[in-house]
């Protein structure tokens, strides 16, 4: 009989720390999986209460009159996320679109939105004007825009919210996410004191970008007081199978309003064919809940890796998540370049390509990414970013199953201890 093989080629000292890794994150994995059967239990219940069949994942062509798969894939999402209504397409190209056609479909010219969590994501600053001219921001349309930064704890300032809301803006955005900053990531439960906040004070619509968030706790945004939330389908949601879209769910009348944006006013929600995506959406929002839990186990596993090995992480082994995002602080340049060599050389996908740090537009440093997902772009799949400046720091998030993940995260690990780096 032919005995088990070696596939991968790991040291004493990773195999070592790997299981000591592994065994420090027990109690860890048991929350996620109580979590995951949890969400898992609530998704199902949402695909029996919409009566899904066959005949959903036909696909319709043209206008898109009356596909029953995209109205109770639409149903679907507003039950998972406890919302009144939802609107979920293909079309959607990414997050930042479906951010965007959410903020232009409920802002008017003089209206002011007001970000809570300091400065938001990247590619939101143009869809905001604080970046680029005459692109049709929503600055160029007259909409205001105004920010409380984030305190010393990286939390947000309470006390500079409710001063700001004396203005009385029209939208209070919150990012849930820690996006690629070292803040932590506001848990629903942080979410909804805001949300509270603002519903005493005025009667601005609080609208939460969701991306890397859902599903990794048991309630969401617009279940404590969030009026509309939005993410992209190849993160989270889409479960890794579904290959472009996005989502947006809240209060019927705003998801209305999002509906005539990413259409036409008049035809909302009644138009847009599925052609052929239909079945993929359903499969992603049904294997969310595990993926996500795959992801969060990945990023666990990384954090009590390297803490191991000696590095500061965030968020640290045993603390709760809200975002599958993990950041691992490498201290410098040599090691960021290792530990992304060793993520992309354990890829199912471009394996063999060495990631190499270049001039990505919009950053003052140079940036290296490892990636090898069967989704261009995907990050629900693992991925690795790192800019080669202070805090010298690694993002890494996704793997769509654990033991893949894993085996990449010992492979840059491995690749550390090669060179000497650890
Ligand atoms: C990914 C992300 C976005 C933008 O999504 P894209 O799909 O990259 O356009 C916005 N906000 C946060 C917090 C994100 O993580």
């Amino acid at each position: 009989m032919e005995s088990a093989k070696t596939f991968f080629e790991f040291s004493n000292r990773i195999t070592e720390a790997s299981s000591a890794a592994l065994e420090k994150a027990k109690a860890k994995f048991g929350e996620i999986e109580e979590i995951t059967e949890y969400n898992q239990q609530k998704v199902l219940k949402a695909f029996i209460d919409s009566r899904v069949s066959e005949a959903d994942f036909a696909g319709s062509t043209g206008y898109g009159y009356g596909d029953t798969g995209r109205e109770k894939l639409d149903r679907i999402y507003a039950d998972i996320f406890g919302a009144e209504d939802a609107i979920v397409r293909h079309s959607f190209t990414c997050g930042t679109h479906t951010l965007a056609i959410a903020l232009f479909g409920v802002l008017r010219p003089g209206d002011t939105m007001l970000c809570v969590t300091g400065t938001p994501y990247d590619t939101i600053h143009s869809v905001i004007g604080l970046s680029g001219e005459g692109m049709g921001s929503l600055k160029d349309f007259g909409v205001k825009y105004e920010q409380t930064d984030l305190g010393k704890d990286g939390k947000p300032d309470i006390d500079a919210i409710e001063k700001a809301l004396e203005s009385k803006p029209k939208m209070v955005y919150i990012q849930r996410s820690r996006g690629y900053s070292l803040r932590p990531s506001l848990s629903v439960d942080e979410i909804g004191k805001i949300a509270s906040l603002v519903h005493s004070k005025c009667d601005a619509i609080v609208m939460v970008d969701n991306c890397y968030g859902e599903l990794v706790e048991k309630i969401e945004p617009t279940q404590v007081g969030a009026d509309l939330i939005a993410g992209s389908l190849i993160k989270n949601a889409g479960g890794s199978i579904a290959r472009t879209g996005g989502y947006i769910a809240g209060r019927h009348d705003l998801v209305e309003l999002c509906a005539y944006r990413a259409t036409t006013p008049g035809l909302g929600k009644e138009v847009g064919c599925t052609l052929g995506e239909n079945r993929n959406m359903f499969m992603g929002i049904f294997h969310a809940p595990h993926v996500v839990g795959e992801a969060l186990k990945a990023a666990v596993f990384a954090a009590s890796l390297f803490e191991n090995l000696g590095f500061s992480v965030t968020p640290s082994s045993d603390e709760s998540r809200h975002d599958i995002i993990q950041a691992l602080c490498l201290e410098n340049s040599d090691r960021l370049i290792e530990f992304c060599k060793g993520i992309q050389s354990g890829a199912p996908v471009d394996s063999f390509v060495t990631p190499e740090p270049w001039d990505m537009p919009g950053y003052d440093s140079k940036v290296i990414m490892a990636a090898g997902a069967f989704i261009l772009g995907s990050s629900i799949e693992l991925s690795a970013d790192a800019p080669l400046r202070e805090p010298f720091a690694v993002w890494m998030q996704g793997g769509i199953n654990f033991h893949s993940a894993k085996t990449a995260i010992m492979l840059a690990a491995e690749g550390l201890n090669r060179k000497g780096l650890l």
